[in-house]
């Protein structure tokens, strides 16, 4: 085919208004978790636009239970499907790509923090504010833009193509998982997660535990009788913190983060308990997360994490009399390191240069992203690349709409070339 990069870089360009209403929608979507269903028929009615073949991908647990990856899930999947949508060549000849990305998003936090509502996207200075704008919402938009451009130079990639929205990416990953199990591989697999327009080489493992502590009720007038479980599980985070810290130590640390100041975080995400301001409070639970690097073992991991609440509870003086249960639940995510000679990661770095105007950076990410399940368990090189955004988990969070809009064409010139073209049907 002779579409050239000008023709496709202004095929995306003509889709800048359509990309923003689209991404508006998107972010007033609230897609929390258990309720991602009106965010995906959103993207199912695009797909179907885009001439896609629209599948509904459900989440089996039966058939995903006892795969690598699995995570246990904190609510059901009843009626929480992924949507993807398939590009079938009329004439394949090209290597296959799967653009992935997540419909969910994290909670707000509390409204009253935020600029404008949360969920009633507004656009100032070029960005566009809203929970899930920039993670990744503006993903999403950039990937189906990138396709629809080509579509409409009257054109489609010569090699199948998946667009994917999964659900749950933001604490289990099992969405992209049951789309794995439901064998969609690829020659590549591309995710904009909003990284800054940076190529991601490697991505920490993270673990969720819950931890429930039980303390001893007493009345405040005698609280040497009792045994604070709040005050036992907060005291109990601080050695788990101290754990993560001694991994994050330079001599331990995996190369790929080398010059990072600190990879690894501890984060005490929520904490429940008590219930009477004048009684000790008797249980309180906290849900923990650790990031860890890729080449530990979750087992260890798992261990290392039980053995630091045992040793704590055996020798902490302010931890006597309390008892803690450990359990898992959420993210059981390995690390995951990329090839950046792969030639999926070198047309992507070339390409960005080209529409940049400046040469891609790397990024070893202090997060997990849902690319470990194509890289580590699903035969199909994977990375991230996708805008550049604020505030993503937290209040006015936004996303560069230039920013988007430069990813689209970086992955309409990748499509164009990864999988080649052919006349549209
Ligand atoms: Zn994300």
């Amino acid at each position: 085919m002779s579409t050239d990069a000008a023709a496709i870089r202004d095929a995306v360009a003509a889709l800048e208004d359509a990309a923003r209403e689209r991404l508006a929608a998107l972010v007033r979507a609230d897609s929390r978790l258990g309720q991602e269903q009106a965010a995906q028929r959103l993207m199912a009615d695009w797909f179907g636009e885009l001439g896609l073949d629209v599948r509904r991908v459900p989440v089996d647990i039966e058939a995903i239970r006892d795969r690598p990856g699995f995570s246990p899930p904190l609510i059901d999947y009843a009626e929480r499907e992924n949507v993807v949508g398939v590009h079938a060549p009329a004439n394949p000849r090209g290597r296959s790509l799967i653009l992935n990305g997540h419909i969910d998003v994290v909670p707000p936090g509390p409204e009253r923090l935020w600029t404008d509502p949360p969920f009633e996207p507004v656009v100032r200075d070029g960005r566009m504010y809203g929970r899930g704008a920039g993670d990744m919402k503006a993903g999403l938009v950039a990937y189906s833009v990138a396709f629809e451009a080509l579509r409409s130079l009257a054109v489609a990639p010569a090699a199948p193509v998946y667009l994917q929205s999964v659900v749950e990416e933001e604490c289990t990953g099992n969405g992209a998982l049951a789309c794995l199990a439901a064998d969609y591989t690829a020659d590549a697999a591309i995710i904009p997660e909003p990284f800054a327009q940076q190529l991601m080489v490697a991505q920490v493992g993270v673990m969720w535990a819950r931890v429930t502590v039980s303390g001893r009720p007493s009345h405040v007038l005698d609280t040497g009788a009792g045994v604070n479980a709040i005050d036992a599980a907060h005291r109990l985070c601080t050695h788990l913190h101290t754990l993560v810290e001694r991994w994050n130590a330079p001599d331990l640390r995996h190369p790929a983060w080398q010059g990072h100041p600190h990879p690894l975080n501890f984060n005490l995400g929520r904490i429940e308990g008590g219930d009477w301001t004048s009684t000790v409070p008797p249980e309180a639970v906290v849900d923990v997360r650790v990031g860890f690097f890729p080449g530990m073992e979750l087992h260890d991991v798992r261990r290392a994490i039980e053995q630091a609440v045992d040793e704590a509870l055996a020798s902490d003086p302010a931890l006597a009399g309390a008892r803690a249960e450990v359990e898992w639940r959420g993210f059981q995510a390995e690390g995951a390191e990329m090839d950046p000679a792969h030639p999926m990661m070198s047309l992507l770095s070339e390409i960005h240069q080209q529409v940049a105007g400046s040469p891609i950076e790397h990024l070893a990410s202090t997060a997990t992203t849902d690319a470990r399940f194509f890289q580590l368990y699903g035969d199909t090189p994977a990375t991230c690349y996708g805008p550049e955004a604020d505030a993503i988990h937290g209040i006015d969070e936004s996303v560069s709409l230039a920013s988007m809009m430069q990813v689209a064409t970086v992955l309409a010139l990748f499509m164009a070339e990864w999988c080649g073209l052919e006349r549209a049907a």
